[in-house]
């Protein structure tokens, strides 16, 4: 089973504006801001604004409409940044062996080079 939201996550607190972001995005089910330790020119995060800890959960748990609203607007977010054309790379870590280090769910977007067969 997963693990319970802890609402102290970092990410929590960017969403309730207790720690700055680089916004770059709003709508009723996500934000997008820049991340902090940039893997790429381009690197994103996507997270839906409803308390889920994972992709595990968030596609466990959430309401369609969450489901629909989020998948569109990472999509949005892609498409604003200029990446559809030279094209990008989404990824979200899940869990321990997956590396995840926060526990709400985010969407890494990542452009702005050719970004080779697979990043570490
Ligand atoms: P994960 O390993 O959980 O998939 O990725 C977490 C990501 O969040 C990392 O790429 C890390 O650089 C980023 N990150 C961690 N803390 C902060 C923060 O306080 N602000 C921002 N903007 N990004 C963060």
């Amino acid at each position: 089973a997963t693990q319970p939201y802890d609402d102290q996550n970092i990410f929590a607190k960017i969403l309730r504006g207790e720690i700055p972001s680089k916004r770059v995005y709003e709508d009723d089910f996500a934000i997008a801001f820049h991340d902090i330790n940039p893997q790429a020119p381009t690197h994103l995060l996507v997270i839906p604004k409803g308390a889920y800890v994972s992709w595990d959960d968030f596609s466990a748990r959430a309401p369609d409409a969450e489901i629909a609203g989020f998948i569109r607007a990472v999509g949005t977010v892609a498409r604003a940044a200029g990446l559809v054309e030279p094209g990008y790379r989404l990824l979200a870590n899940i869990g321990r062996d997956g590396h995840q280090e926060v526990p709400h769910l985010h969407v890494h977007v990542f452009g702005g080079r050719p970004l080779g067969p697979m990043l570490a």
